[in-house]
């Protein structure tokens, strides 16, 4: 075995790589390198970083360890590298960003550490700009069928859309440009395509009714056809709750299937399914939004005596069918007769 000495400094073994001793090696080797100036962009408006072709909404450290990672240039053969890094904010567009490196090099542990300082420009991303653009993909049509929708109906439809808003909070392009009455109904305009689908879709789950699409060419991009999509929703003339009238039977809304709903008979329990088209004949003759619900006062085997309020009139009504021992019921005036209302403790959740 041939005793090396440094080629630089002549000193004894034990040399290294590039055979040099460990003192040279040191003094020609940088583990880590970091440019003084590091460059981001952040969205003005809703404050969201880029972070390769995307948006990222993350805390301070994280982007800096987003851009440590990104522009750190570490010596290719070192092992167990370990970085550590902290943040010092400087001013809204500016942060210092400390770095601390250490790994194994030729079986020798070194270590470096680094200032580097994060600057921040202002853009407008994709999103934000769509939103100022008044871009949308979709336009969503609530109507009803053969009549007009009331307010309380209206508020009640787009209060689902700002949960589903908030559900998807991290889809961008889940967004309304535009929105506004029409007649017998509301009209809005949607970011994307998908946002309609899915709000569709959550709304005949819950109110029933049905949806058509159409779709219409507006353009050419990259030799694609950019089309928009119409999404006309239909509620109902009725809801889960309401009293019918259908084919001479009085039926509870129970629920909903795919082509129209469900009935529930107000005699005994008995289901059904019904088309929208079976229900055309069909009124409703005692609405939810009319139903109360009262305290019992007392009761027998079939009936209990409860009071009407703003009446102060004590009537007696049957107990419905599926009565359970609860102490209220709900009740609904039909031809002109208060009458307990069954179904009542499967819909609480669906209605309010
Ligand atoms: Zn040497
Ligand atoms: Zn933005």
């Amino acid at each position: 075995m041939t005793q090396e000495f440094c080629i630089v400094c002549g000193a004894p073994p034990p040399v290294y790589e590039g055979r040099m001793c460990e003192h040279c090696l040191r003094s020609r080797t940088e583990l880590s390198l970091i440019p003084d100036r590091l460059q981001q962009s952040r969205c003005s408006k809703c404050k969201l970083h880029q972070v390769g072709k995307g948006w990222s909404d993350v805390g301070q450290l994280e982007i800096a360890e987003q851009r440590v990672r990104e522009n750190l240039v570490i010596l290719q053969d070192a092992e167990d590298v370990d970085v550590s890094l902290s943040v010092e904010p400087i001013d809204d567009r500016t942060t210092r960003i400390h770095i601390h490196v250490s790994a194994n090099y030729q079986r020798l542990p070194f270590e470096d550490t680094h200032e580097t300082l994060l600057q921040t420009s202002d853009v407008v991303c994709q999103t934000c700009s769509r939103k100022d653009g008044s871009y949308f993909e979709a336009e969503f049509q609530i109507r009803s069928t053969g009549r007009r929708l009331d307010s309380r109906e209206l508020a009640s439809i787009r209060a689902t859309l700002d949960e589903m808003i908030l559900d998807s909070a991290d889809d961008p392009m889940f967004f309304v440009t535009n929105e506004g009455p029409v007649q017998g109904g509301w009209d809005l305009q949607l970011g994307s395509k998908s946002m309609a689908r899915m709000w569709s879709r959550k709304l005949i789950n819950r109110f029933g009714g049905t949806s058509k699409e159409t779709s219409t060419v507006i353009g050419v991009k990259d030799g694609a056809e950019v089309t928009r999509l119409t999404l006309s929703y239909r509620k109902p003339a009725f809801s889960i709750g309401d009293v019918m009238r259908h084919r001479e039977e009085n039926w509870v809304v129970v629920g909903w299937q795919k082509d129209g709903p469900i009935l529930g008979s107000m005699k005994g329990n008995k289901r059904t399914g019904r088309t929208w088209r079976d229900m055309q004949k069909s009124s409703v003759i005692c609405s939810v939004s009319d139903q109360i619900a009262v305290q019992i006062l007392d009761k027998d085997g079939s009936a209990a005596d409860v009071m009407i309020p703003d009446e102060w009139k004590l009537t007696t009504v049957a107990l419905p069918f599926d009565y359970d021992g609860e102490d209220r019921l709900t009740i609904g005036q039909i031809d002109h007769t208060w009458t307990a209302i069954p179904y009542t403790s499967s819909r609480v959740e669906k209605n309010e």
